[in-house]
């Protein structure tokens, strides 16, 4: 079956990921997971090395058989098809193009494998290659072309058969900076055009921010937190996400009575959920940029004094180290230059900062938890 408008042929997700489990001997590379992906959707893995990633993105594929749980697309169960059998195009890293074919030759191979008629082998070429914006590299051969064009060229060729399913294994990370950055957008907006369900791997967490309608968070196997980039960022729902995803202050606490935490000799409120019992070791996490130095007055809650104790300035905006509690700097804080300016932060200054309530997380202090 083929086709990227493909209905997932019955109501529910197009892509359906049942309690999947992988071994590699003794080693559990994927445990129990479960996701459901909609069809259209374009959707990030995303973890550190070795999280599992590729191995859920090959189980889709079937270039690696889970070793139990099930896989359904557009309504149909996968799980045992061989790969050749599945509707899938793959991109890899490395951009795998035949080095002795030219790039129509590439994009064609699997419309030329079908045993479609010639000329309409051409007329899709060169639609896939007008896409990607190669419109007149058709003749020429992978080692002419940069890296971001050799990719480009591999994302044509795993377009060429219109596939339901879309899968980027790392996609841009053999790319400089300035390419990489370039062909986040031209793929999001290919994805916007085509509206293919698409499914990419990454471990670049900026990647996954710009690019993705959903991002699957995951670590050491496991889905720590699916959610849209928002949701990830504002409301990580681990200490590992908050951690992996962004900057992170992490603050030990303890919890002093519904709704507050003390963090040293500082009482704040924040919202608690209701498991957390008073004297409850925690982490307090938040985002350098929601620490509150301007409009602060006596109703302002989590209002306390803090001592500037070092100022970094990174072209936009200064990250400033302070010092709470009196001791060694604990949050670091991001502060614009105007702000910077307007209430002349300096080592050195002692000054108001408010933690407000709706941007502190608390999470369990695990013996690990930073
Ligand atoms: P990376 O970004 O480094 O590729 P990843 O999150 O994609 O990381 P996977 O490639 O999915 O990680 O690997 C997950 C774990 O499974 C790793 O610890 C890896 O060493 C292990 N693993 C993967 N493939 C095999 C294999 N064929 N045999 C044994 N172990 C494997």
């Amino acid at each position: 079956m083929t086709g990227a408008n493909a209905s997932s042929g019955a109501s529910g997700p197009y892509l359906r990921i049942e309690r999947l489990n992988k071994q590699f001997g003794s080693f559990s590379a994927l445990k129990d997971i479960s996701l459901e992906i909609n069809e259209g959707e374009f959707v990030c893995f995303l973890g550190p090395s070795g999280c599992g990633k590729t191995t859920l993105l090959r189980a889709i594929a079937g270039l690696d058989i889970q070793t139990s749980g099930r896989i359904f697309q557009a309504g149909k169960e996968i799980s045992n098809l061989p790969s050749s059998h599945r509707d899938f195009g793959i991109v890899f890293q490395s951009y795998a193009l035949f080095p002795n074919l030219n790039v129509t030759s590439n994009v064609g191979y699997g419309l030329v494998s079908r045993g479609l008629p010639r000329v309409e082998i051409e007329t899709r070429v060169k639609d896939l290659l007008r896409l990607v914006g190669l419109p007149e590299s058709g003749r020429k051969y992978p080692s002419q072309l940069s890296g971001g064009q050799q990719q480009r060229v591999a994302v044509a060729r795993a377009l060429a058969l219109s596939p339901g399913l879309l899968l980027l294994d790392e996609p841009l990370s053999a790319l400089d900076a300035r390419v990489r950055a370039h062909l986040r957008v031209e793929i999001r907006r290919l994805h916007q055009r085509l509206g293919v369900t698409t499914v990419m791997v990454t471990h670049d967490q900026e990647e996954a921010l710009t690019m993705a309608d959903r991002i699957v968070v995951m670590n050491q196997g496991v889905i720590e937190q699916v959610g849209t980039p928002t949701e990830v960022y504002r409301k990580p729902a681990s200490a590992f996400v908050a951690d992996f995803v962004g900057t992170t202050n992490f603050l030990p606490g303890v919890v002093a009575g519904p709704g507050h935490v003390r963090f040293g000799e500082i009482n704040l409120a924040c919202e608690l959920d209701v498991h957390f019992g008073p004297g409850n070791d925690v982490t307090l996490a938040i985002r350098p940029e929601d620490v509150v130095i301007r409009n602060i007055g006596p109703a302002t809650p989590n209002t306390f004094s803090a001592r500037v104790a070092e100022v970094e300035f990174l072209g936009s905006f200064c990250r400033v180290g302070l010092a709470v509690n009196g001791g060694d700097p604990a949050l670091l804080a991001d502060f614009s230059i105007n702000a910077v300016r307007d209430l002349g932060i300096a080592e050195g200054k002692v000054m108001p900062v408010a933690l407000p309530p709706d941007r502190l997380r608390v999470f369990p202090r695990a013996p690990k938890t930073p």
